[in-house]
Formats: structure tokens, C-alpha cells, sequence
């Protein structure tokens, strides 16, 4: 049994965020839209170009 295999899915220094276009989790998730206070929408660098351009917050 691989207990530690779990608990180590989700790597501190990798978010991970399901994409908006084919719903699949993403380890490279390409923030495409920030809807306040603080959900913000990814897709996959792959689906990235088809979704429709929102409001980014990258000043931050
Ligand atoms: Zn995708």
C-alpha cells in the first residue's frame, strides 16, 4: 500500500486548477478569468487561445 503516493498528489509549489474548456486538471493552468472577490477561472496552456479573453489581474 502506497499511503505516501496519496498524500502526495498535490505538490505545494504546483497549482493545479481544472480547465474551463475541457474540464481536465492542469498543471500548468493559464489564469484566463478573475471573477471578484476571489474565484478565478484557468484553462490549459492547450485550450488557453479558445477562451474568450477576460479581465486578468497580473498586477498583483
Ligand atoms: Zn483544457
Amino acid at each position: 500500500m502506497m499511503l505516501e503516493s496519496l498524500l502526495a498528489d498535490a505538490p505545494p509549489d504546483c497549482l493545479r486548477a481544472p480547465c474551463c474548456v475541457c474540464g481536465r486538471d492542469t498543471a500548468a493552468p493559464v489564469e484566463v478569468r478573475h471573477i471578484p472577490p476571489d474565484t478565478v477561472v484557468y484553462a490549459c496552456p492547450q485550450d488557453v487561445v479558445a477562451c474568450a479573453p477576460g479581465p486578468v489581474a497580473h498586477e498583483a
